[in-house]
């Protein structure tokens, strides 16, 4: 069983404070095989915003850079750590324009990246509009749907499950299965996650659908992570026979 993380926070994220030296190191030592280092696109350019101030000039336009900066990093280190785990680029998207607008820009290019999580697609204030098919697109990249009740959202929008679930996995579009407990989120369980992994009808459909699947802890603070659920979840995934998304790398 090769346990997979795909969704983990360092301190590119504004919400989180970890080096991610010490996130990759914490999941090595929890016995992940593959991590997804997936920071908020805003977090990245916020801290883009904190170097400009230390160094006393304005890119305040250089989003594109930032998240080039970012990739490389994470590529450096995916090399570094290349012989005890298997280190993926990614980013978390975020789409809801608010007070606080932290939606990916329009131009914003994410191509390059091995994949992208994009949240608030069940969100009526999200610039995807609920069409995850066109959104990918834009994005240029693979792309998984972070941490939404799917279910629940396809029957808002009057579809039908197995139907969607088939065309998602048409377009490769994967679907997050967020399994975090920590501080960041008060302690409190997805209840789709939890749902998803007891509901043996939910994983028929997903599994005859072909739809393939993506386990993260959405990690914040690595002193609670819990690489436990990790592998919890990816073993009842395998055993329901669905496929987990980057298998086989
Ligand atoms: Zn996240």
């Amino acid at each position: 069983m090769v346990f997979q993380d795909l969704h983990a926070h360092t301190y590119y994220s504004f919400d989180s404070d970890d080096r991610p030296e010490k996130v990759i190191e914490t999941a090595i030592a929890g016995g992940i095989k593959t991590l997804g280092i997936t920071d908020h696109n805003h977090g990245v350019g916020l801290a883009r915003k904190s170097l400009c101030y230390y160094k006393g000039t304005d890119l305040s336009t250089d989003y594109e850079q930032t998240l080039v900066r970012y990739f490389d990093h994470i590529n450096l280190l995916k090399d570094k750590y290349r012989n005890k785990i298997n280190i993926l680029r990614g980013i978390e998207v975020a789409t809801c324009v608010g007070k606080d607008n932290y939606a990916l820009p329009e131009n914003a290019d994410i191509s390059f990246f091995d994949y992208c999580l994009v949240e608030g697609l069940d969100k009526a204030n999200s610039i995807t509009k609920g069409d995850i098919f066109a959104f990918a697109k834009r994005c240029g990249c693979t792309t998984g749907i972070a941490h939404t009740d799917l279910f629940a959202f396809i029957k808002s929008i009057g579809e039908e499950p197995f139907r969607y679930f088939r065309k998602l996995a048409e377009h490769n579009i994967f679907w997050e299965i967020n399994v975090n407990l920590d501080s960041s989120h008060g302690f409190k369980a997805y209840d789709y996650a939890t749902e998803f992994l007891k509901n043996k009808e939910q994983q028929d459909v997903v599994k005859k659908s072909g739809v393939r699947l993506s386990v993260g802890f959405d990690s914040h603070a690595i002193r609670e992570y819990k690489p436990e659920r990790i592998k919890s979840a990816c073993t009842v995934i395998k055993n329901a026979g669905i496929h987990l998304v980057f298998e086989g790398i």
